[in-house]
């Protein structure tokens, strides 16, 4: 059986009341992978081998994380198993009250989300929604003494207003930004016109770059494909990175699926055992 790395994301479900066009969970191009979903008995089951084999850090992640009823349950149990570890959830947010905060503050488990546009935002996340909800969630967070990292994943619909995401997030009180391109991954192979180009990618970061300093860190992710993946040659060609280094993924950090099965990382198909 394999030992988990040190580093570990689990995919507490393939369930999402958002439908991102280019969200990169693997299960839209291979339904199996997310299902069937483990109940809370499979994850403590999971993370009783995470504290036999010295776990470090679990993100958890989704899907969406809190449309499961029993998510505390789980982290709760995750704190008793791997009292040290460092935990951090991912969610879009669409449910996180004040008082889920607060909860998740007394359980330190660091919160993360995503913007995902301005004027796009119902376009970029397949919804009526507009962007408002989320800032005041930031805003929220921030007051709460829990501020949330935010990511960004820039198309050719929103990338003209990526300054501006980038702006509204930073005032909105995240603790850190990342933004990287769209991946031509999971939901995204759907949806290849919305990919950058290259040159277009670098005009975004250099419009970043040039912004007053908000005094937030920021990051960019620059994978356009995931490189562990075998992809055709069109891929390749267009949207491989030049500077890519060998991947540590299934080494040092990996993925437990919402089916509880092990994968190298979030955009690999393979599950190990
Ligand atoms: S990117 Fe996140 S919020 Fe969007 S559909 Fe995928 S899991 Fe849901």
């Amino acid at each position: 059986m394999i030992r988990y790395p040190r580093h570990l994301t689990f995919e507490l479900t393939a369930k999402c009341n958002f439908r991102c066009p280019y969200c990169y969970c693997v299960w839209h191009e291979f339904p199996a992978l997310g299902r069937p979903e483990l109940d809370v008995g499979g994850w403590l089951r999971i993370l009783d081998k995470c504290a036999a084999d010295g776990v470090k850090d679990i993100l958890f992640t989704g899907g969406e994380t809190l449309l499961r009823k029993d998510l505390v349950e789980i982290v709760d149990a995750a704190r008793t198993r791997l009292p040290d570890a460092t935990f951090s959830l991912f969610t879009n947010a669409s449910r996180l009250t004040a008082s889920l905060i607060d909860s998740f503050k007394e359980r330190r488990v660091s919160l993360a989300t995503s913007l995902q546009g301005l004027r796009t935002y119902g376009e970029m996340t397949g919804t009526r929604r507009k962007f408002n909800r989320l800032l005041s969630v930031l805003a929220t967070a921030s007051e709460h003494e829990w501020p949330m990292a935010v990511s960004m994943t820039i198309t050719k619909a929103n990338c003209d207003e990526a300054a501006d995401m980038f702006v509204a997030a930073a005032l909105s009180g995240a603790s850190r930004i990342q933004m990287g391109a769209m991946m031509a991954e999971g939901r995204g192979r759907e949806h290849l016109d919305l990919m950058l180009t290259r040159e277009e990618w670098e005009r975004v970061k250099a419009s970043i770059r040039e912004l007053p300093d908000a005094h937030v860190p920021y990051s960019f992710c620059e994978e356009f494909i995931c490189a562990c993946r075998t992809q055709p040659e069109d891929f390749l060609r267009k949207w491989s990175d030049p500077h890519h280094k060998p991947c540590p993924a299934g080494r040092d950090f990996g993925v437990v699926g919402p089916n509880g099965k092990f994968r190298a990382c979030l955009h690999t198909v393979e599950e190990i055992t």
